[in-house]
């Protein structure tokens, strides 16, 4: 059973990489990101928070991206904390730069913050506002500039966000999104194949009609599941924690991730699935591999930054 609406082109292929710490990890970055553009992704995402400094080294690598590579990038821009002044001013930058797609999202609190004190969250409490707020700067932009849309992303969750009292109060918060200008949203890791089609199911039933894409990580060792855990505030999987930790070799665990991985993805495409973003933590290899064992090229650089069809997501961004 298809349980997406845009299933009839082959999937869509993305990654996510976050800024670089240092010269050091920037130098890798730049190497990472030649290795993932050979795999002729459809666009590729930039993560967003922290520091000055880590939001100023994400658009660094937003620049990198734009310049000196063919590849699309979605940058993600989060409003915790921000005001409306500021994220005007951000969005309007982005387009400057040549940025053409923004995963809009509320983003984490600051650690210490009181989660029951609104003013914790700054000027637009959730994501949707931030949706509403770039197609209000977008609409502004095209009066004097005849500039074209945003292609905006949303993130979706296959279980339950932490801070949300119920799996269908997030798909009802995912559809409030859509409503607001979303088109297009990615999910948070997950590691059973059910929760996918479980949250497309619930989100159709609910009248969500944005291609829902699912977000992987390969994951290829114990301790780095367990922190992708706490930091998405997920319950590991029992079963790949298992496996991981009985394995003998890196190379043992590297191929459990993947296979872990690849098998996620395919049971989506089975489902319908639009297409796979790929959460790389700026290492190419597993995400490479697990291309690989899918039999995937992505269509986006032929597509060119500029391709006009919004019709699936290869041209979205
Ligand atoms: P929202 O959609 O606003 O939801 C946040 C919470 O508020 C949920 O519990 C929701 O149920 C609830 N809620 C929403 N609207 C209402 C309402 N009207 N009334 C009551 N409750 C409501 N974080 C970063 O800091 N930087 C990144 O770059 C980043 N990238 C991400 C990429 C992806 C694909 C995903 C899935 C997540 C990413 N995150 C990132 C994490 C994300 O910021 C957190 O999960 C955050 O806690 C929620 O963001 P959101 O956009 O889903 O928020």
């Amino acid at each position: 059973m298809s349980l997406n609406h845009t299933a009839a082109p082959p999937p869509a292929l993305s990654y996510e990489l976050y800024p670089p710490r240092n010269a050091e990890a920037r130098a890798r970055a730049v190497d990472v990101v030649a290795e993932l553009e050979a795999s002729g992704p459809d666009y590729v995402s930039v993560t967003y928070n922290g520091t000055p400094e880590r939001r100023r080294a994400s658009i660094e690598l937003i620049g990198h991206l734009i310049e000196h590579t063919r590849l699309r990038p979605l940058a993600h821009l989060t409003c915790v904390g921000e005001t409306r002044d500021s994220l005007d001013r951000l969005v309007n930058h982005l387009v400057a730069l040549g940025v053409r797609g923004v995963l809009a999202l509320r983003g984490d609190q600051p650690e210490g913050t009181d989660p029951d004190h609104p003013a914790a969250y700054g000027e637009l409490p959730f994501a949707r506002y931030l949706v509403e707020l770039i197609r209000e700067v977008e609409d502004r932009r095209s009066a004097s500039l005849g500039a074209g849309r945003l292609a905006i992303g949303v993130a979706a969750y296959p279980t339950r966000h932490p801070e949300s009292p119920s799996f269908r109060h997030d798909v009802e918060v995912l559809l409030a999104k859509e409503r607001a200008g979303a088109n297009f949203a990615i999910t948070q890791i997950y590691f059973d194949a059910a929760d996918y089609t479980g949250l497309v199911e619930a989100a159709r039933t609910a009248g969500v009609t944005i291609p829902i894409v699912p977000g992987i990580m390969p994951v290829n060792n114990e301790r780095r599941l367990l922190r992708l855990c706490e930091l998405s505030g997920l319950a590991p999987d029992e079963g790949l924690r298992a496996r991981l930790a009985d394995a003998a070799t890196d190379a043992e665990r590297h191929r459990i991730g993947v296979d872990h991985a690849a098998g996620l993805a395919q049971a989506a495409f089975d489902a319908g699935a639009p297409g796979l973003h790929l959460y790389t933590f700026n290492d190419a290899r597993g995400p490479l591999d697990v291309v690989r064992a899918l039999g995937l090229t992505g269509a986006g650089i032929t597509d060119a930054r500029d391709g006009a069809d919004y019709g699936d997501v290869h041209a979205l961004v």
